[in-house]
């Protein structure tokens, strides 16, 4: 596939039900109603919806589609579809073709087989999807298929959101309400709305398909649950921002055609810090467009791989010792007339509403840290916070040198001053002055002031950014709305404003840490500062249920209780689900293949230390090396039998929390142990046995 920078232009949101098409397509008042939802300030008129849903069949047909689905994202963390097709018999035994305005609307998939986290009993199966306007509805091909997708949220009979998306455009809501009372209060007059946007930048692995396919951990797992250290990993720093290779550029090159066509702004990509390792970012967007958009991401890069014979691979950790996989999401709040809030301008110090929305995502991330920690706690990322280039499990916030001198100001009672960025001279004649950023980046914080967004960098590669962002959203929106309060009924705004930044800047001092994250004397000094630092997950899942949460998403209309109770059941569920999917197949492949190559290697040397013996030599080396062997494959078998009784141990327990602490403190240990022998044995046994690709190969050949 090829398109020439010409038609990119041409190329970009072709299979997009964008402003464009509609414009073009839709009777004028039709038009200005749906302009009107998309942009959240009137629901949807359904008495519309006919005309709607036939401008989208025809413009659909003429580009090839025969099939509609409503797209939704259950509590899977990724996407599901139920196709339909648009024929419609007629009396005379042939066929029109019809999509009307209800079926663009609403859909009814059954929803037993989705999880639930207990909010629908299996019988109770009726579910409802509802057209989400605000993200654009779009084509896509796969294969000889073509089906127009209707982003859609997903909700139970009873009205219990059973998706990502509902909380989050909730969310959304919560944040819009609780930012435009504050820049009111503040004295904006001119703006109605604020949206959060994101931008995700999202991690990657390419390996080669011949490779993968004969690892059944990378099949079931996502993951290498086996596998020796390669002799070279990334110490010599030479793959980040590397040339791309050729095969990769062409992938790439395939990746962001296949986006472009849906609208996806990709922008950016390069190489990552471990060898094999990628990324690209979009321009940002809306949160939930990005939302969305992300999905499709994570769908395409299969994909597309698949073409180059390459597998991408998603997980958080891929390959133990090397960098794993984030998803680093940039997020800013920004007002229907352009203002990004978190945009310093030239002058922090003197921007009113800028400070007082630094200083309320500030605290909300101090006062919700457990809760941000919560929201990437899964089985992979246990693997890569805190592990070779990624954040720790402390939630903590980079500012930079002059918000960091502008937030110590406002403790000591106002900020009087911003420090200046200055012009960088490189000393080279034809090079040209740089103007100088005011503050350095910091990759290692996990929470970072980039500029004039914050970047949570947490976030794990497999996640949909569903669930932090309407974690992010609404904590802010928590701390705004008391901000808010204040603000509404002082006397004084700019003085009650001044308290209630002196205070903020007081009290929220720990969180702020503009060191290198990545030292062990973090880890110690974070201790002291009482910052919490939760590396396990189920640990991180168990405090989802904390009463200052519940009363948070409670009152900003987020989850309910139940919703969230529901939410945090799946998310332990699935932690212990992952857990021994990787147990059973580290289980399967140590017997049915690490073991049997170990077996094969001791008869090799056995018979050649017979042979050689016989033939009147001594056979020591090939003696010691076999009683090497040997006793590995011993201590592997135990290790196999550990392994399978804590397993069959942990299918007699009940209780979700329990068996996910099970799996932690028992099964964990026994797959790491497992591992380290066959790690070992790995290190020692004839290449042409071993049965698996090793790291090398899988890292290094392209
Ligand atoms: P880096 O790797 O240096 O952190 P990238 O250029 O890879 O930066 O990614 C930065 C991301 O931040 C991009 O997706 C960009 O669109 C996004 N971004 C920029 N401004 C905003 C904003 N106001 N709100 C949300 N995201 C933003
Ligand atoms: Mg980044």
């Amino acid at each position: 596939m090829s398109s020439s920078s010409e038609s990119v232009p041409k190329v970009f949101g072709s299979n997009v039900f964008n402003d464009l098409v509609m414009r073009e397509r839709l009777p004028k008042d039709i038009y200005k109603s749906l302009k009107k939802a998309i942009e959240g300030n009137e629901p949807l008129d359904p008495a519309i919806a006919n005309v709607i849903a036939n401008a989208m069949k025809d413009w659909a047909i003429e580009k090839g589609a025969t099939h509609f689905c409503h797209w939704f994202q259950p509590m899977t963390g990724s996407t599901a579809e139920k196709h339909d097709s648009f024929i419609s018999p007629t009396p005379q035994g042939n066929t029109i073709m019809e999509f009307s305005g209800k079926e663009l609307y609403q859909g009814e998939p059954d929803a037993s087989s989705f999880p639930s986290g207990g909010l629908r009993a299996t019988f109770e199966a009726r579910g409802y999807t509802a057209w989400d306007c605000t993200s654009p509805v779009f084509i896509k091909e796969d294969g000889d298929n073509t089906t127009l997708y209707i982003p859609s949220a997903f909700c139970s009979y009873t009205g219990h959101a059973l998706d990502k998306k509902t909380p989050l455009l909730r969310s959304m809501d919560a944040l819009n309400k609780q930012a435009t009372r504050v820049i009111r209060a503040l004295g904006n007059t001119t703006s109605s709305r604020v949206t959060a946007t994101l931008g995700p930048e999202q991690e990657y692995f390419l390996v080669d398909k011949s490779f993968y396919e004969k690892r059944l951990d990378l099949v079931l797992a996502g993951r290498t649950l086996f596998g020796a250290p390669s002799p070279r990993g990334q110490e010599m720093e030479d793959h980040y921002f590397g040339a791309l290779h050729e095969r990769v550029a062409s992938f790439m090159h395939e990746l962001n055609v296949e986006l472009w066509k849906l609208g996806v702004s990709a922008k950016t990509q390069h190489n990552e810090v471990s060898p094999a390792q990628y990324e690209l970012a979009p321009v940002f967007a809306t949160v939930n467009v990005a939302t969305d958009h992300n999905q499709l991401v994570m769908e395409t890069l299969r994909k597309v791989a698949l073409r180059h014979h390459f597998v991408c691979l998603l997980h958080e950790k891929p390959f133990a010792g090397v960098n794993g996989s984030g998803k680093h999401n940039n997020w800013s709040m920004v007002t229907d007339d352009g203002i990004n809030l978190l945009d310093p301008g030239s002058t922090p110090h003197e921007n009113m509403i800028f400070l007082v929305m630094l200083c309320a995502v500030i605290k909300a991330v101090d006062k919700y840290a457990k809760l941000l920690r919560a929201s990437v706690a899964n089985s992979g990322n246990e693997h890569r916070l805190g592990a070779n280039e990624a954040p720790p499990a402390i939630v903590s916030i980079f500012l930079g040198d002059q918000l960091s001198d502008i937030f110590n100001q406002l403790a000591t009672g106002g900020a009087k001053s911003s420090k200046r960025g200055e012009e960088l001279k490189l000393g080279v004649s034809t090079l040209p002055p740089l103007p100088k950023d005011y503050t350095d980046r910091n990759r290692t914080s996990p929470f970072a002031f980039t500029g004039n967004k914050f970047e949570f960098r947490m976030v794990g590669s497999t996640q949909s950014t569903a669930g932090p962002m309407f974690v992010l959203n609404t904590i802010v929106a928590d701390i705004l709305c008391d901000i808010a309060d204040e603000l509404e009924k002082a006397e004084n705004v700019n003085v009650t404003a001044q308290n209630i930044l002196k205070q903020i800047a007081t009290e929220h001092k720990k969180v702020i840490y503009n060191g290198d994250n990545y030292t062990e004397q973090w880890v110690e000094d974070a201790e002291k500062r009482g910052l919490p630092n939760i590396r396990s997950t189920v640990a991180s899942l168990e405090t989802i249920m904390d009463n200052e949460n519940v009363t948070a998403f409670n009152k900003h209309g987020v989850l309910t209780k139940e919703e969230l109770h529901a939410r945090a059941d799946i998310l332990l569920e699935t932690y212990s689900m992952s857990i021994n999917i990787e147990a059973m197949t580290m289980l399967n492949m140590a017997k049915r293949q690490i073991l049997p190559a170990c077996i094969r290697y001791s008869n090799i040397l056995a018979d050649a230390a017979n042979a050689v013996n016989s033939a009147g030599v001594e056979a020591s080396t090939q003696k010691e090396l076999l009683e090497n062997v040997c006793s590995l494959i011993t201590v592997m078998k135990d290790n196999i039998s550990t392994l399978e009784s804590e397993v069959s141990k942990g299918r007699k327990i009940t209780g979700t929390t329990e068996i996910a602490r099970f799996s932690r403190d028992k099964i964990v240990p026994a797959m790491q142990a497992l591992r380290k022998t066959a790690d070992e044995l790995e290190a020692i046994v004839d290449a042409e046995l071993w049965p698996i690709p090793t790291y090398a190969e899988m890292l290094f050949i392209r």
